[in-house]
């Protein structure tokens, strides 16, 4: 899936306990961080019809998505969180979380599947498919996107923060004040 979708499932999530800003980011970076590795596009797309183009998207993307990284991913938000055994564990289902939305849907416009490798670099026995994977922009895909974006903006204006807290507070409070103004709530009291 894209990375919108993957940012906004991991927000989502992160809002299922109870953590403050710094907790919330690490959650929902844990999912879409495994897409680090498809950076490769761009060299890849810029160097496409030079006589040396470099693969590295075709050769990387999905190395990272595996077991031993999502691990790692973990531990460094179990290290930087404040509740750390919640984050580093929420870190790690968020992780997976990428995993498992990348095995539903996301072939390539060339049908490609991109198997997820979960057991390397140790092994490459384990390669996660799904036969019934949709595309990367097929319908399912848009309108999980549009459902996650309606909880975010329902997060933003019952709870006061949505995922530009992460850029700005100030933007955060501009958004939440906006949406607060356009759909006034019942009771101020809650
Ligand atoms: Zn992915």
């Amino acid at each position: 899936m894209s990375p919108v979708t993957h940012f906004l499932s991991g927000w989502v999530l992160a809002n299922c306990a109870k953590l403050d800003r710094k907790d919330r980011a690490l959650v929902t970076l844990a999912c879409v961080i495994p897409d680090i590795d498809g950076l490769g596009i761009v060299p890849e797309l810029l160097t496409r019809n030079s006589t040396h183009p470099l693969l590295w998207f075709t050769l990387y993307h999905h190395s990272l998505h595996n077991l031993a990284f999502g691990l790692v991913v973990a531990a460094l938000a179990f290290a930087i969180a404040t509740r750390r055994w919640t984050t580093g564990l929420l870190a790690l289902l968020s992780f997976h979380l990428h995993l498992f939305e990348d095995v539903l849907g996301s072939r390539g416009p060339d049908g490609y599947q991109w198997p997820i490798p979960y057991l390397a670099p140790f092994s490459s026995s384990l390669q996660l498919t799904w036969h019934g994977e949709w595309s990367l922009n097929a319908w399912p895909n848009i309108a999980l996107t549009f459902i996650l974006l309606m909880i975010t903006f329902w997060l933003a204006w019952r709870r006061g923060f949505s995922p530009l807290e992460m850029f700005s507070a100030k933007a955060n409070a501009a958004f939440v004040g906006a949406l607060r103004r356009r759909f006034p709530r019942g009771s101020e009291a809650a």
